[in-house]
């Protein structure tokens, strides 16, 4: 059991409004973290009682439990909309959990709230249990993300292009501040709220930082988001909405919509029916990331430095430095992906030269890196790269150099190749099978099993090559993600 605390109300007022859930007739509970709920202190038998799939559709209150949409704005593909905060979501409070951090415990579904606009404030079990798979694939796979603790069927109909079944997902994050939420009151001009949004953000998030000095937050937060914008890259994951309402203080990936996995390496792959231009394909991420980071840095701006110019001169500082600060962790990234342990000038180019390589070769870029293991003990796989090898071919003899210069045993850096390199992640084909089954036929064995060899992605077991292998490329090609509105 836990009780919730409600410090965001407590010293937020302004930034949200109270609200309640829908009553739901007939909730099931589909999907329970275990591992998740016992972090939290909940037992998996008290997590599965009746009282608690009243919770999680929101029917009852947790104990404590003050609901809250919060408000916030945010710029979406480029333009700022002043308000746009918890359409069909509710924040219902804080636990702390069994390690001492305090983390938001949200529903995602639960109904219609001040900030719905047009929307119906509910959400469909597919793109729920996407958030929940997709979301535990990546912790998996040692990315800073919120997660699923739960999801439950409503077992009421969701209205979108087709009839669906309507869900909630109870979302477990280290918080929901956005950049978003501090845009919400810098358009306001409300300088007192967003110093108190800065402090408790701080405080949250950001503790070993002095108290006020909001540079060193915009720094501290530039460089977190630079360490997960890189990780990103290193797995070859696309968000697919980098909206600055999407881009959370924590430094957690959040709010899993149309992201997708990328297959064969190519910087410019999009899978978002919505994102047409493709501002958010996967190598534009690092430079969206420092754009949304420009514009959390105008909203602190008042609280700078007494004089505009000088509050610019020091943001654009801390935006450009984001640059140095990506490069050196996106360099850290492909070091370990590439075995490398100790430094040397040549790094970088050698991983862009490894990239290059996979694009001429069409390669898989899940496999290509994880089959360097296999090349560190003298067995490379030429054939990921059978569209055109050469590259790949005059790539190899510069890494092996490389190799024999960091002075560990062949076995040795194979075995840390293992531990960097994932042998699987959630292949979209598979993806979308298991939701497919789960959301048509209310069969969940798909989704059960992909969870299960996801949760252990470093691993290459006896049963776990079929979720290993990329969908044919006419499949990938075709391939397309909705945001599940
Ligand atoms: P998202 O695309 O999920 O990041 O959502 C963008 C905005 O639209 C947020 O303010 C959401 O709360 C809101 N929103 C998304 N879906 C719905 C819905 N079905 N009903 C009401 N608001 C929604
Ligand atoms: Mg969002």
């Amino acid at each position: 059991m836990f009780t919730l605390d409600n410090s965001y109300v407590r010293e937020l007022e302004g930034m949200y409004v109270f609200a309640r859930a829908e009553r739901k007739l007939a909730p099931t509970l589909v999907k329970l973290n275990v591992s998740l709920a016992e972090e939290l202190g909940l037992e998996p038998d008290e997590a599965t009682s009746p009282d608690w799939v009243q919770y999680f559709s929101g029917n009852a209150l947790v104990p404590g439990s003050q609901p809250i949409a919060q408000a916030y704005a945010g710029h979406q593909f480029g333009n700022f909309v002043p308000q746009l905060g918890d359409g069909r979501a509710l924040l219902l409070g804080e636990v702390i959990d069994r390690a001492g951090c305090r983390r938001d415990i949200q529903l995602k579904g639960s109904g219609r709230t001040a900030f719905s606009r047009s929307g119906d404030g509910k959400a469909a079990l597919g793109p729920m249990l996407r958030e929940y798979l997709m979301g535990d694939a990546m912790h998996h796979l040692g990315i800073a993300t919120t997660r699923g603790l739960a999801v439950v069927a409503t077992g009421e109909p969701v209205y979108r292009e087709t009839i669906l079944p309507g869900a909630v997902l109870t979302r477990v994050s280290a918080s929901h501040i956005r950049i978003g939420t501090f845009e919400y009151l810098a358009a306001r001009n409300d300088i007192d709220s967003l110093m108190r949004l800065a402090d408790y953000t701080m405080d949250r998030h950001y503790p070993e930082l002095d108290e006020g000095r909001y540079i060193e937050l915009l720094r501290a937060y530039s460089m977190r988001m630079a360490g997960l914008i890189a990780n990103w890259m290193g797995v070859g994951f696309i968000h697919g909405v980098m909206n600055t309402d999407n881009m959370a203080l924590s430094g957690e990936t959040i709010d899993y919509g149309p992201c997708a996995f990328m297959e064969h390496y190519d910087p410019e792959t999009v899978f978002s029916s919505i994102d047409r231009r493709g501002r958010y394909c996967y190598g534009n991420q690092p430079a969206i990331a420092q754009w949304n980071l420009a514009r959390f840095a105008e909203t602190l701006l008042p609280l700078l430095a007494e004089d505009e110019e000088t509050a610019v001169g020091l943001a654009t500082q801390q935006v450009e430095d984001f640059q140095v600060h990506y490069r050196r962790a996106w360099l850290a990234v492909m070091r370990r992906k590439m075995g490398l342990k100790r430094e040397e000038e040549g790094d970088a180019a050698l991983a862009e030269g490894f990239l290059d390589a996979m694009f001429a070769g069409e390669a898989d870029f899940t496999l290509a890196w994880r089959a360097l293991a296999d090349a560190a003990e003298g067995i490379p796989n030429r054939g990921l790269f059978a569209a055109n090898p050469e590259k790949f071919d005059a790539w190899l003899p510069l890494w092996k150099a490389r190799l024999s210069r960091e002075e560990r045993p062949g076995e040795r850096i194979a075995a840390d190749l293992r531990l960097a390199n994932p042998y699987l992640i959630p292949r979209n084909h598979l993806v979308e099978e298991a939701l497919e089954a789960a959301s048509r036929n209310g069969n969940l064995q798909p989704f059960d099993r992909l969870l299960e060899a996801l949760s252990t992605p470093y691993e290459e077991k006896d049963d776990s090559l079929r979720f290993s292998r990329p969908a044919p490329r006419e499949q990938t090609a075709r391939y397309k993600t909705f945001c599940g509105t």
